[in-house]
């Protein structure tokens, strides 16, 4: 037998866990010592052994102990012939003939043979029998030989049970190798040369070391063998190298092999690739954990990060920051959700940037992220973090090939004061972003107590706001603006109003972004269009000349589409003439979906309906953007307004907008204007028109009207050379 199939036999034994060789315990008695020929068949007895002897020449074959090893009720005594003939199994009769007459001939030390024999039950048993020669007659000729049978099935089954091992490891799947106790190749199984990619007498003799892949350090390899060394046996999984220079992941045991006296003389390696199996099972753990979206951990496995983070972690502080994109159900029904999809993927993209670890972002659903924020966290640091978040929005994303733009809005939650369970914090951080979202969007709150009690408040004003309309609790009031050329007012803002009969007055700052994100705006911002004009078309009957009513416009309005034909249907049903009207949306309207915006503007344009463009400045459309659309006016935002007289660089802000709208061939009103220096400096700048406190706060319709009608620009304001 070679080493490997020694070996073999040892490993397969391991991997079965089959023990060979039952063993057969002699059974101790202690009884007296009798007869000679009683003590011979007590030791046989025990022993589970026979006892025959064949005088040749009469042809007597006895067989003692056929008791125990064949079952017969006592020992037999037959002719030979009647042996061969009635005992022996026909097959077996040559080859026990032929052993037993080679060694009668003098030609082998002893007779030996295995056969099968009828026993006592009529059916076929293996024994092996062995004897030999025990007198002879005087002139040297054999007369009797004696010896002892058994039953063979065991040494059968061991030999059967080494030759089915041996086929087994030559077929196995699993790689099985050999090495000598300094770990070079002794043999190697057809799956192991294959896996490792070296032949037979390639490897022979070569150190293990020539599979050790770069994936682990040397000391990795060293402790294996220090393990090895000291508990005989290993298992575990290992990158090992083919020939080729690829590494595999492998599952390894390695166990030693033992001589019959218990001293090492081998190691026997078992051997799989799995690395196909990691793969597998990292593909299934990365489909469970992580959003296919986005490629971003999902929201099961954010719990798991959470549950980790506090269960290890105990009551170190860290922030949980909650994001989700503005308006983003509408750009989804808008774009499309190819579009929708893309748009999630470039945020997600946009995020990971910025945090750098993508492992602490999560994808909490639809438009909703996580970001986990740990370390050294103080208040600073979390908020410089949500800063840096939202100015990486600040510019459009390109989706379809078209920029459209988007900003978040972030909660933060702050582990343990502000939650100590994971529903808890998960919670607030949610609380915090409506809180921001109800503060303008596109900012970031941290939680407060506060915010739970505004969390009620604002499931009230839902509802309250759903039932606006039919409660007739809405009315719409007109800021007048007034013409720096001419003196005259020219038009007049309308403003939603709402004085609700559960909440009281509400300041449109609060209600709009609910309306927004609860799609309400489409009903209200409809309402107020057709109000506006219903208004107007009265004034005209009273007689008032045409002024512009100026009407607010949501993103969400814009991107439903439709919206110019909604606004030619009214303006027909109203009977007025479209310079009745204008028509004003902020940049960040526009950002949102700028190809149906411009679309939009586009359309009202050709209807003769103003467009323009309120709280300029505040996004971050240039003025060379909106030469490619279709506006008249820009509306300079009141913060910069605000900062005439006090701060140079809004001062600077204002000019320039006014000049280079004027180059555009746009108009320019300023909003916000409350006192008289502002209205000096703009009229100085060549401002169109000014709307604001100084002249007159949102008026009621029938104030509005009067208002009109009466005024007079205050002498010495008056434009020069108009
Ligand atoms: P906006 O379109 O920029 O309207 C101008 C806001 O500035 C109005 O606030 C107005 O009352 C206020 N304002 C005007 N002059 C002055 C001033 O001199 N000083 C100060 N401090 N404030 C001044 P209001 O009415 O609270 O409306 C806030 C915003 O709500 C509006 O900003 C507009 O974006 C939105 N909104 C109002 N009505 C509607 C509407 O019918 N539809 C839509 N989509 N949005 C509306
Ligand atoms: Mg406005
Ligand atoms: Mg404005």
């Amino acid at each position: 037998m070679t080493a490997f199939e020694l070996s073999a036999l040892a490993i397969a034994a391991l991997l079965a866990g089959f023990a060979f060789g039952r063993s057969r315990r002699p059974q101790a008695r202690s009884e007296p010592v009798g007869s000679a020929d009683e003590r011979l068949s007590w030791a046989l007895w025990g022993s589970g052994d026979g006892f025959w002897t064949w005088d040749i020449k009469s042809d007597e074959l006895k067989s003692a102990g056929a008791e125990t090893v064949l079952g017969f009720a006592r020992e037999i005594t037959v002719s030979g012939r009647e042996w061969r003939d009635r005992f022996v199994h026909r097959d077996d009769i040559d080859r026990v003939g032929g052993a037993l007459d080679q060694h009668v001939r003098g030609e082998t030390e002893h007779f030996e043979a295995e056969y099968r024999l009828r026993d006592a039950k009529n059916s076929w048993v293996w024994i092996r029998a062995r004897g030999r020669v025990v007198t002879r007659d005087p002139d040297g000729t054999p007369r009797t030989l004696a010896g002892i049978y058994r039953i063979a099935e065991q040494e059968r089954a061991d030999e059967a049970w080494r030759r089915t091992s041996e086929a087994v490891i030559r077929h196995m799947l699993e790689g099985v190798a050999v090495t000598d106790t300094s770990y070079h190749f002794v043999s190697a199984n057809p799956a192991f040369l294959k896996l490792t990619g070296y032949a037979n007498e390639e490897l022979l003799a070569q150190p293990t070391m020539i599979l050790d892949s770069s994936q682990h350090s040397a000391q990795f390899y060293q402790d294996v063998r220090r393990e090895l060394e000291g508990r005989g046996a290993w298992s575990g999984e290992m990158w090992q190298r083919r020939r080729s220079g690829d590494d595999f992941l492998a599952w390894l045991q390695i166990a030693e092999v033992l001589n019959s006296e218990g001293k090492r003389t081998n190691f026997v390696a078992v051997i799989a690739d799995v690395t196909d199996r990691k793969r597998a099972e990292h593909r299934l753990r990365y489909l469970a954990h992580y959003d296919a979206l986005t490629g971003l951990p999902n929201r099961a496995f954010l719990r798991h990060r959470l549950r980790q983070r506090i269960e290890s972690g105990g009551s170190t502080r860290f922030a949980l920051a909650f994001l989700d994109l503005d308006r983003f159900k509408h750009i989804n029904d808008s774009l499309g959700h190819a579009a929708g999809d893309e748009l999630l993927r470039q945020a997600a993209r946009r995020l990971t940037h910025v945090v750098g670890n993508k492992e602490n972002i999560a994808r909490f659903g639809g438009d909703e992220f996580t970001v986990m924020i740990t370390g050294d966290v103080n208040s600073e640091v979390v908020e410089n973090l949500c800063a840096e978040i939202l100015d990486a929005f600040a510019g459009p994303l390109m989706v379809d090939g078209q920029e459209v733009a988007i900003s978040p809005s972030i909660g933060i939650a702050y582990y343990p004061d502000q939650g100590r369970s994971i529903d808890d914090l998960l919670r607030n951080a949610d609380a915090a972003m409506y809180d921001a979202k109800a503060r303008g969007r596109n900012t970031y709150r941290v939680y407060s107590a506060r915010l739970a009690e505004d969390a009620s408040d604002r499931t009230r004003m839902e509802s309250a706001l759903r039932k606006s309309l039919d409660r007739d609790e809405l009315r719409l009031v007109y800021q007048p603006k007034l013409s720096l050329r001419s003196g005259r007012i020219t038009g007049a803002e309308a403003l939603l109003r709402w004085r609700s009969a559960e909440l009281g007055h509400v300041p449109p700052s609060k209600f709009i972004p609910m309306a927004e994100e609860t799609g309400l705006i489409l009903q209200l911002g409809e309402w107020a269009l057709r109000q506006a004009l219903s208004q107007a078309r009265a004034w005209k009957d009273s007689g008032l000349p045409e002024i512009r009513i100026a009407v607010n416009v949501s993103s969400v309005q814009l991107t439903r589409g439709g919206y110019a034909e909604m606004v030619k249907n009214v303006l027909e049903n109203m009977a007025l003439s479209p310079g009745w009207l204008e028509i004003e949306l902020t940049e960040s309207a526009l950002m949102v979906d700028p190809k149906r915006a411009s679309a939009t503007i586009a359309d009202l344009r050709s209807l003769g309906v103003k467009v323009a463009i309120d709280d300029f400045g505040t996004g971050y459309s240039s003025l060379s953007y909106l030469r490619g659309l279709a506006i008249d006016t820009v509306k300079i935002d009141k913060s910069f307004v605000d900062g005439i007289e006090h701060n140079v660089d809004d001062e600077v802000l204002t000019s320039t907008i006014v000049l280079m709208a004027h180059s555009l061939g746009l108009s320019v009103v300023a909003e916000g204007v409350e006192t008289e220096q502002q209205l000096r400096f703009l009229r100085g700048e060549n401002c169109d028109e000014v709307q604001g406190y100084w002249l007159a706060r949102p008026l009621e319709a029938d104030a509005c009207r009067t208002f009109v009608f009466d005024y007079r620009m205050p002498r010495g304001l008056v434009l020069a050379g108009s």
